[in-house]
């Protein structure tokens, strides 16, 4: 019966995998650039420790294993001065689920969401009931919010509660934001009184190893969610984490772990004991995600030159493994081969080339933007960190950045 259900359509992320596969399945090749997930394995000593962790079959807490939260206290507190008691560390399977029963936890609250954002923030915040207010941003300011884009969307406040959702380096644009932007985004945040949830998931995959936590200039009200499925590459295990400020309060608090008591019960417990290996020793997770780094950012860099030198705009990546590529000054041409939105541009490439976009209409644009994300992560690790080569290495990397630029040449 029509009416009965909410409506509520496959994840656009997931749905451009299973679309992937299938067309692999037929034997056609693709070039994955639609879904963001690692090709990176887990450190080996990190494999080993779940590995020999499958014995632990019971629940934990629902905050999750408590030398855990130590370990990633200390963790975060070496890695990016972020100061956390691991009394106020949730873990939940993905930090997905947290970002959703966060916002669960309110019965009515206006919700900041800057576009282009993940797609998932939009579609969670309508399943919780809450009021959006889009913050529209352009590629000359980098898709970056800022204090007067926060003020503009205040005027269409509706509810007393405001949260802000910012995501950096971000997801679906590869980009961060300077120290003085997040000053004044927290000046303005506190003056309003927005509960800030900064979404950190790919801060230790910053490009300059420089990321900077949104809590460190508002501690008062920022809860960091972070997890393992970007810099550790385990997106499959799924293992998040959220990081409540000092004097949350008791009933917010309450709030979230009856909420999880109530979905999720608890993280994996041998996913928990992993994850310990994972946070525990600082140095070896230092060099991993080093290697990785330096993989991303001449990959990442490779492809925008690319783009760019065929006019597809684009920032080159700050961290993370996306970028967002915007194909209007093709406009004409595109137009001329009945392709006006974003969904048909990623649609016809995909049946044309190969290639797997992600259309800008996913990440809250208007369907008329020629813009999409590229995930900039089909390639294998190479064995031996100083052997990476960009042409031996990534061949899907070089192959689907020329298929794209042929394919816009194509009059
Ligand atoms: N935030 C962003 C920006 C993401 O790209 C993802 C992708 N998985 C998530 C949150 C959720 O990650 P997970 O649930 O795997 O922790
Ligand atoms: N974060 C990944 C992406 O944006 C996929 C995983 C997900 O959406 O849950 O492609």
């Amino acid at each position: 019966m029509k009416g009965l259900y909410k409506e509520i359509e496959e994840s656009q992320t997931l749905l451009i995998n299973t679309q992937s596969k299938l067309l692999i399945d037929q034997n056609k090749k693709v070039i994955k650039f639609g879904f963001g997930q690692s090709p990176f394995l887990p450190p080996k000593s990190v494999l080993k420790a779940l590995k020999e962790s499958v014995k632990h079959k019971e629940y934990t807490s629902v905050q999750g294993d408590s030398e855990l939260r130590e370990f990633m206290s200390a963790f975060h507190k070496q890695h990016n001065s972020l100061e956390v008691d691991p009394n106020n560390i949730l873990i939940a399977p993905g930090s997905k689920i947290l970002l959703f029963n966060i916002l669960m936890a309110f019965k009515n609250a206006d919700v900041f969401i800057p576009s282009p954002s993940w797609v998932s923030y939009a579609p969670q915040a309508r399943l919780a009931g809450h009021h959006i207010i889009k913050l529209n941003t352009t590629f000359e300011e980098r898709w970056r919010i800022n204090s007067k884009t926060i003020v503009e969307g205040t005027k269409l406040k509706k509810h007393e509660a405001s949260i802000l959702i910012l995501n950096y380096p971000g997801n679906p644009d590869g980009l961060t934001y300077s120290e003085q932007e997040l000053i004044d985004i927290a000046q303005i945040a506190k003056s309003q009184n927005m509960l800030v949830i900064s979404d950190e998931i790919y801060g230790l995959l910053n490009h300059n190893h420089s990321h900077l936590s949104f809590s460190n200039y508002y501690p008062e009200k920022t809860i960091t969610t972070t997890g393992l499925s970007k810099w550790c590459g385990a997106g499959g295990w799924r293992f998040g984490a959220a990081f409540l400020y000092k004097n949350i309060e008791p009933e917010f608090k309450q709030a979230l772990i009856g909420i999880g008591s109530e979905t999720y019960s608890c993280a994996a417990a041998p996913v928990q004991i992993a994850a310990k290996t994972a946070y525990k020793n600082f140095n070896e997770t230092k060099d991993y995600v080093d290697y990785q780094i330096d993989i991303l950012k001449k990959i990442g860099n490779y492809c925008s030159d690319h783009l760019n030198s065929e006019k597809i705009k684009v920032h080159a990546p700050q961290g993370g493994f996306y970028i967002f590529p915007d194909f209007s000054f093709h406009k004409e041409k595109l137009n001329l081969r009945g392709i006006t939105t974003s969904h048909q541009l990623c649609e016809r490439l995909l049946i044309e080339t190969g290639v797997a976009l992600l259309p800008a209409s996913a990440f809250g644009f208007d369907a008329d933007n020629l813009v999409a994300r590229l995930a900039y992560v089909d390639f294998k690790e190479p064995k031996e960190k100083h052997l990476f080569n960009i042409q031996n290495d990534s061949p899907n990397i070089i192959e689907g950045i020329e298929k794209i630029v042929n394919w816009i040449g194509k009059s």
